[in-house]
């Protein structure tokens, strides 16, 4: 077949929503932009709807009309049975990292039964273990990271670090220091980093050092957003042996692009929006995992309510651990029904929903995001610092409140909020304290309709033009997924 003429890469998805959205862009990327024919390996997971819809969109995208002789393929890997092999309450991305693992021979095996003998696999940061694979093969071997390049710096760095700090990170009286980036405060540390003797910071110094043995980082940023850490990261001295073009390369920004969604929840989600006025509405959502506590929810809430501006609240019922939705959201069908009595199943103030109509949408766990936010009315997004919400937002050139809760968003809310300034953050660190009512409010105004939002706002468009500009044809990241094509032919 057509397929069989073309590189042929190997995409494989760690379970997450997070994860699978760049992975999925990047296959189309590759079939659509650059003719490689593109097989995407994803970790089913147990019940989102979203994952199903993710996948067989991207595929109607990439697989382009027939007869076009595009070739882009998901596989489905059923999960592996970890209950001989992982602690119930281990970690989120321990647990990511030993579902990984455990699916190697799935994963080898399926491998060697394509049809068409792939010519590179990529990873996420999670699957740098399945480099092994590739390795038998013979074949290239990338990691994408998901994140930006700083959070990318800092893994690289971490086995560095890990021989030169004592005592727990968090601890430290001063900033990490990553050379040639901008260093990393104690209080900023990624969630795998907080505590040296669990399994979660072995299992992530080991991405570090795997990193390393990749031939290429693809990473989901642009050349324009993080010069100063690209240039530091192609130092030979920072990654431990000679960087030649093509070791490290920047190819974002990946974000999937709006399709209106035709579900009847979307409907009236979407005659909601048409009928407010441009960048009048507060998005805010916590990405695919987050939640807040029972009592951070109320603030929240009453912070909304206060500042008078008009809000679309993605809600999830406050459960207090702060990833907790990770493994389990996505809209799920039987969610349709819930729309009564939110007040209570979300745990809000008595009387929000009503008394907050005539401005407010609460929508329950899941909004088709990529699309709210490339609505006209939308004019800011309190996010979580989830490194795709963070791009989708840029890209839709919608100011930003960093509200970070786990794994790497404190990182990402200090990058897009203090260095590139697109964003506000909580004073409060959430991950800390409750942000309360007054700091909310205060926050949303400033942003809204004070002048401090009105430098974010330029900001952030110019930052929507940059990146598109990377991506277009002649642009740094078209050129560097075309250099890892072209390689591999
Ligand atoms: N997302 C969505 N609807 C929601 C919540 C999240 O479509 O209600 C999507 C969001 O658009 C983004 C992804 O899920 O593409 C979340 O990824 P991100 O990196 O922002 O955060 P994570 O969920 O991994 O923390």
């Amino acid at each position: 077949g057509a397929a069989a003429t073309k590189p042929h890469f190997v995409l494989l998805s760690s379970p997450g929503i997070g994860h699978l959205i760049p992975v999925l862009e990047l296959g189309k990327r590759l079939v659509t932009h650059h003719n490689a024919a593109v097989t995407v390996f994803v970790v089913a997971s147990r019940s989102s709807q979203a994952e199903t819809e993710l996948t067989t969109e991207a595929a109607a995208a990439a697989g382009g009309a027939p007869g076009s002789g595009n070739f882009f393929n998901v596989v489905r890997l059923p999960p592996p049975d970890l209950s001989n092999v992982l602690d119930p309450a281990a970690a989120m991305v321990t647990r990511l990292c030993v579902v990984m693992r455990e699916l190697i021979p799935a994963i080898r095996a399926a491998v060697q039964s394509l049809a068409v003998r792939p010519t590179g696999l990529v990873v996420d940061l999670f699957g740098t273990e399945c480099f092994v694979v590739a390795e038998e093969l013979g074949i290239a071997k990338y990691v994408l990271g998901t994140s930006n390049a700083w959070f990318t710096a800092l893994t690289i760095q971490l086995p560095v670090l890990d021989g030169e700090v004592e005592g727990e990170y968090v601890d430290q009286k001063e900033p990490l220091e990553i050379p040639g980036c901008r260093s990393v405060r104690p209080d900023e540390v990624v969630d795998p980093m907080l505590d040296r003797k669990d399994q979660v910071y072995i299992e992530y110094r080991r991405m570090g050092v795997e990193f390393r043995k990749a031939d290429g980082i693809l990473i989901n940023t642009w050349e324009d957003l993080e010069p100063t850490t690209l240039a530091a990261l192609r130092n030979d001295d920072f990654f431990g042996r000679k960087v030649i073009q093509g070791d490290i390369l920047a190819i974002g920004p990946l974000v999937r692009r709006p399709t209106r969604p035709s579900n009847p929840t979307s409907q009236d989600l979407f005659s909601w929006l048409d009928q407010q006025p441009n960048e009048s509405v507060v998005y805010v959502c916590f990405g695919s995992g987050g939640n807040l506590s029972p009592e951070q929810q109320i603030e929240l809430a009453h912070g909304l309510e206060r500042s008078q501006q008009r809000f679309l609240w993605v809600v999830r019922r406050p459960t207090g651990v702060k990833d907790s939705a990770f493994f389990s959201s996505g809209k799920s069908e039987d969610m349709d029904g819930i729309h009564h009595d939110l007040d209570n199943r979300y745990g809000l103030p008595e009387g929000f929903v009503e008394r907050t109509r005539h401005v407010g949408l609460v929508v329950p766990e899941w909004s088709p995001q990529s699309e709210v936010l490339s609505h006209a009315a939308v004019g800011a997004f309190v996010c979580h610092g989830g490194w795709n919400s963070t791009l989708e937002s840029v890209r839709s050139g919608v100011a930003m409140m960093m509200w970070p809760l786990y794994s790497e968003q404190r990182m990402n809310a200090t990058l897009v909020a203090e260095e590139l300034q697109l964003a506000s953050r909580t004073e409060t660190m959430p991950w800390r304290g409750v942000v309360g009512r007054d700091e909310v409010e205060g926050m949303i105004r400033e942003v809204m309709v004070g002048e401090k939002g009105k430098g974010i706002r330029e900001r952030v468009k110019a930052a929507q033009r940059s990146g598109e500009k990377a991506l277009k044809e002649g642009g740094s990241s078209y050129k560097a997924l075309e250099m890892v094509v072209k390689k591999s032919c």
